[in-house]
């Protein structure tokens, strides 16, 4: 009887040791989105959802071990009686799989050892870890052939929350979200993207109608008490369908659920704001990349309308950019960095180009000698320096030019938070007036149009009068950190930013209820610790907690191993993400 263990690499992370790289630490925001903004950079760590995913539709009984510790792991497989293990990594952490493989091979040689995740498009892969099965594109169908199940059975979405050990200024973030994993894949095959090239330049639709996603909502809602969930999609407005079907349902049930998910500019545009609002996108993360518009996805889009437009409606924009691509120069990479920062997204992510195996761009370039020789795994990640020789930059020069550039945005615009509060509070505003505008008009929704037209029979709009009061939750998440967000703002203009928002939500909200005022106090102590420790250490790691999970019971636990907290001191030029960005994977 077969007996699967699924594992995701072992902890500390963010750690310089044999295995890592310093400050791979499995987060997303504060490794290059919130980079360089200290105290304010909100901190969480992301559960490896396609681990979950794999094990709960597959029949082989299966057990999850996400962010184990390495004493952890050992005795997993020590006494787990597993007939096969998967470890699912990225390319920067190979040699923790090959630490992993090495183990089960010496301690449990019957044992079959997979390998699966971005990291198994390593060309020399053979050479690195000892392994016996390889996973390259979709998990589920691959693991359901390989034991000899139906691949064609539908796909159980599983229950899985979209972030763990979330903290802001030093405080944990008690708001929940959900995972839903609509699809994997993109067919817009941009040559660097990882995720393109995965799934053969394909998109898998794991949800594939507007029911199916709802279900998925209903299900995990109920199960985490959320109504806010992160959709896994690389471009999830690509299929327009679906995401109409997905706004009747809501519409017909009553329920204004609200999502974070990934567009391209040419898809926003498609559907129209209006539409996105409407079901309750509340996060879009869009690839604006490079001023030189190589990429499609960007031509003849007025990017600056385009996120003024979105923030403007409610939704916080967190644009992505590429450095060091084959166009910059010295000139031209100032002008890109300027040009990023001026879209004047609440968020801006500075993805070093990096030749990721498995793509067409390393293929290239290993074609055309290009890629360093040795640099090894664990720094190739896109926020250090790169891996590749570029005709204009040194290794220094790339590590320093990324780093300024998180740090010209920080200054630029203030801290992530912030705006994220600022964008909320507007979007209220303006839905509120446009709702009221609308019904004096006799405006109603036209969902084949995907507008507002005006009808012979005007009736309330009450699913936007739901909508709105969401919106007001999402702003209100969002006012105990703004008085933080003012005592360590980087300069008078974003203490001033701070004063300005803080004065309007009192002005549209009222005055800030007592529950919130008594802990007041508490959430500026823990601020003042975290900006201590910061100070002192320069960099504040949390490690996330092992989540084990067997299927197909669906038990679970949460633990805290003795990895728990690390503060570390890292040395300046070291600043490594590990987590998979939407430029790192595409
Ligand atoms: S970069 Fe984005 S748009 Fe391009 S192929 Fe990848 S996921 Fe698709």
């Amino acid at each position: 009887m077969s007996k699967l263990l699924l594992a995701g690499v072992f902890k500390p992370f963010g750690v310089d040791d044999e295995y890592g790289e310093a400050l791979c630490t499995m987060e997303l925001l504060n490794n290059q989105v919130t980079r360089e903004q200290g105290v304010h950079s909100p901190r969480s760590n992301n559960p490896s959802f396609g681990l979950y995913l794999m094990a709960e539709n597959v029949e082989v009984p299966a057990t999850v071990l996400d962010f184990p510790s390495w004493e952890e792991f050992a005795k997993e497989v020590d006494k787990g009686g597993y007939t096969h293990v998967g470890i699912s990594f990225i390319a920067p952490n190979v040699l923790k799989a090959k630490r992993m493989a090495e183990y089960v091979r010496k301690n449990n040689s019957e044992t079959v050892i997979m390998l699966g995740g971005h990291g198994a498009a390593i060309p020399e892969l053979d050479e690195i870890v000892d392994y016996d099965e390889l996973c390259r594109g979709e998990g589920v169908t691959w693991l359901r052939k390989y034991f000899g199940e139906d691949v064609d059975k539908p796909i159980i979405h599983p229950v899985v929350a979209s972030g763990i050990r979330k903290y802001v200024y030093g405080a944990p973030i008690i708001s929940e979200a959900g995972i839903l994993v609509s699809g994997v894949g993109c067919q817009n095959t941009c040559r660097f993207c990882a995720t393109t090239h995965k799934f053969e330049k394909q998109y898998t639709a794991f949800l594939s109608s507007g029911k199916d996603v709802f279900d998925a909502c209903e299900k995990t809602g109920k199960a985490l008490k959320v109504t806010d969930f992160a959709i896994m999609d690389e471009n999830f407005g690509k299929s327009p369908k679906r995401a109409r079907e997905l706004l009747a349902e809501m519409e017909k049930a009553g329920k204004a659920y609200t999502f974070s998910t990934f567009s391209s500019a040419e898809t926003i545009g498609k559907l129209g704001v209006d539409f996105f609002v409407r079901m309750g996108v509340k996060f879009l993360w869009i690839g604006i990349e490079s001023k030189a518009n190589v990429f499609e996805k960007t031509v003849g889009v007025d990017l600056n309308a385009l996120i003024a437009d979105l923030q403007n409606h409610g939704v916080t924009v967190l644009a992505s950019a590429i450095l060091f691509m084959e166009h910059h120069d010295k000139e031209t990479i100032n002008e890109d960095i300027d040009w990023a920062i001026g879209v004047e997204s609440d968020l801006l992510q500075f993805m070093q180009f990096g030749p990721i195996p498995g793509t067409r761009l390393f293929k290239e370039y290993l074609a055309e000698g290009k890629l360093i020789k040795g640099k090894p795994w664990p720094e190739q990640h896109g926020q250090s320096e790169i891996w590749f020789n570029h005709p204009h930059f040194t290794l220094d020069e790339t590590r320093e030019i990324t780093r300024q550039a998180f740090i010209k945005k920080y200054h630029t615009h203030g801290p992530g938070v912030l705006n994220m509060a600022h964008t909320y509070l507007k979007g209220y505003l303006t839905v509120k007036r446009e709702i009221e505008e609308r019904e004096k008009a006799g405006m109603v929704w036209d969902s084949k149009e995907l507008g507002y037209v005006k009808s012979d029979k005007p009736v309330r709009d009450e699913y936007m009068r739901l909508r709105l009061e969401a919106m007001k939750t999402s702003a209100l998440e969002f006012r105990p950190i703004l008085k933080p967000a003012e005592i360590y703002a980087p300069n008078w203009e974003s203490a001033q930013k701070a004063r300005m928002i803080r004065e309007k939500f009192l002005e549209t909200f009222g005055p800030v209820p007592l529950s919130e005022k008594l802990l007041a106090p508490f959430v500026r102590i823990l601020a003042w610790n975290e900006n201590r420790k910061l100070k002192k250490y320069g960099v504040v790691m949390r490690q996330p907690f092992t989540i084990r999970q067997t299927y197909p019971d669906r038990k679970g636990t949460v633990q805290k191993s003795s990895e728990h907290n690390r503060w570390v001191r890292h040395r300046e030029h070291k600043r490594p993400a590990d987590a998979l960005s939407h430029s790192e994977t595409k």
